[in-house]
């Protein structure tokens, strides 16, 4: 007999979205927040560079914002910007109220915070906690969601899909990796927090688990999505054999660091007059272009002039991590190539992260909430989850009170399902169907490869579909199966944008239309 369980809000996500949503609902609101992992496991934990914010007296929301929207080439939403910027310096004094540690300009108690300076920022206004800020949100965050009794945790549960009636949200259907059986949770409201999907593609600065399952749970309960076709490409991962997307963070270029040809040349400025501060997507398909051009396997990253002291106390992770591949980055240059990184469309939400499905909202990286347009700017993901949280808490404590109890809803039916005997159909397909999206659906496209792409995210999707009707579901299943659909959507968002913009390139339209309108697409109902 499978479980059923009841809580007022149900979040699907442990990230810096989801645990900072679960913390700011009221103390007497019963929440559950599910995990597919450990509660670390999503990508906030990996973030090196930090939070973009505005707390330097030389600074201003004005200049933040209007980086973000240079950034975003014509499609942030400025109202949203706005708003998030706005937000900034309160969300930082939330984060250091639940025990985050900056580092500040003097280590020895200084109240400044040291802030650094990446790509497309024109300040120097990204907080951090030295290259591991990710390590230390999320740390902070699941130790006071420990010492909640309201908040009840379920790791190792991969929510399968939404329960709708009545036209609106109700809960989800979600599997218990442990036993295998798929559990019912209903809430009065559900989030999703789930995080980006670029495993869609081969080489990826994500860990395991971005899939897209938020995005694409969103679409199959009728909800909208946004502006899938931009997604973004780090221009650095460390270039290793042995090492599994490894970032290299932005502020390493920030520091001084030079983007390298193996010849040993420089080659940004040919590209762009801000040389390696350009932003993230001219850097990543200046790197493509010249990886290209050279047939070489990877550029380099070289910050070797800077002191070594310098680099070690700023830049720990990356120092130490490089050491154990052989690599002393206080001597020589880094190799580097771009990876997918973060998906700055998603699932349409308004400035409270409500959906278009009542009762379901989304935060994180998985809405497309406006603040990034065509690309994102450096360290303001970090940013958007903590505001988006912070607003979304804000308004489902004020629904609580009227919001309907769920209505009763069938259990998971797994009379007609056996177990797979063929699970190599699924290893399959997962490495057809990455290859195949950064093969053709990568940093720079043409309409033939996206056709070819669409293709075969179709036939992926039937031969998915008819593995999913009689087989028991799993979590590489469940994966595949919304990753399949994201790719889809974002080579439709691709196909239907006749032009190039921000962080979706092509050689068939490469210039810019006069106009700038977002792609939304709408599930058939
Ligand atoms: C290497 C790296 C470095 C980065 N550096 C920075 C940086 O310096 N600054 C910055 O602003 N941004 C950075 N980013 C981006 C930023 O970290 C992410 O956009 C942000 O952390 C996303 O947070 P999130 O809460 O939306 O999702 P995540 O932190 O990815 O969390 C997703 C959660 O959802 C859960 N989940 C997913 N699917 C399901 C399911 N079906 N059922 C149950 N649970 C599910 C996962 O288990 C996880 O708990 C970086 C990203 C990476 C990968």
């Amino acid at each position: 007999m499978s479980q059923h369980h009841q809580h007022d809000v149900l979040i699907i996500g442990s990230g810096a979205a989801g645990l900072a949503l679960a913390l700011q609902l009221p103390a007497d609101c019963r929440v559950a927040v599910l995990s597919k992992g450990e509660l670390t496991q999503g990508s906030t934990f990996w973030a090196q560079g930090g939070m973009a914010a505005v707390l330097d007296e030389d600074d201003t929301v004005e200049s933040h914002v209007t980086d973000t929207i240079t950034a975003g080439a014509g499609l942030c939403r400025p109202e949203v910007v706005e708003y998030v910027v706005g937000h900034s310096s309160g969300v930082v004094d939330w984060l250091v109220q639940q025990g985050v540690n900056f580092d500040r300009r003097d280590q020895r108690g200084g109240k400044e915070f040291h802030l650094t300076m990446e790509g497309g920022h024109s300040q120097r206004r990204v907080i951090h906690a030295a290259d591991a800020t990710g390590r230390a949100i999320s740390s902070a965050l699941v130790k006071q969601t420990l010492a909640r009794d309201n908040i009840e945790i379920f790791t190792d549960r991969v929510a399968v899909d939404l329960v709708t009636a009545e036209g609106r949200c109700q809960g989800a259907y979600v599997l218990d990796r442990a036993s295998g059986s798929v559990e019912l949770f209903q809430a009065r409201f559900v989030a999703l927090a789930t995080g980006g999907a670029s495993k869609a593609y081969l080489y990826t600065s994500n860990p395991d688990g971005a899939s897209g399952d938020g995005i694409a749970m969103a679409w199959r309960a009728g909800c909208r999505v946004s502006n899938l076709e931009f997604n973004q490409f780090h221009p650095t991962c460390l270039y290793h054999p042995r090492a599994k997307s490894f970032l290299i963070t932005e502020a390493l270029r920030g520091e001084g660091g030079h983007l390298l040809l193996p010849d040993g040349s420089r080659f940004m400025h040919k590209f762009d007059d801000r040389g390696e501060l350009a932003p993230r997507d001219v850097v990543a398909r200046a790197i493509d272009h010249e990886m290209k051009r050279t047939g070489s396997d990877c550029v380099y990253l070289d910050v070797s002039h800077q002191p070594a002291r310098f680099l070690q106390s700023h830049f720990p992770t990356v120092h130490r991590r490089c050491l154990d591949f052989g690599i002393d980055i206080t001597r020589e240059p880094i190799p580097v190539v771009p990876a997918a990184h973060y998906t700055c469309g998603g699932v349409v939400v308004n400035l409270q992260g409500q959906t278009d499905l009542a009762q379901l909202y989304a935060i994180g990286e998985t809405a497309c909430t406006g603040l990034h347009g065509a690309n994102r700017m450096a360290s303001n993901s970090l940013l958007e989850c903590l505001v988006y949280a912070q607003s979304a808490a804000a308004d489902i404590s004020a629904l609580l009170p009227q919001a309907v109890a769920p209505l009763a809803a069938p259990g998971w039916d797994e009379s007609q399902v056996t177990d797979s005997d063929e699970d190599v159909v699924i290893s399959h397909n997962w490495d057809e169907l990455r290859r195949f999206m950064w093969d053709y659906v990568g940093i720079v496209r043409t309409n033939k490869r996206l056709e070819r792409a669409l293709h075969r995210a179709q036939l992926l999707q039937e031969e998915i579909k008819e593995y999913y009707s009689n087989y028991k579901v799993s979590n590489d299943l469940l994966e595949l199966r919304n990753l399949a659909m994201v790719a889809e959507l974002m080579i439709r968002c691709a196909i239907s944008r006749k032009e190039s913009r921000g962080l979706h390139y092509t050689l068939d339209y490469p210039e810019s239309a006069a106009e700038a309108q977002d792609t939304v697409l709408t599930p058939a109902p």
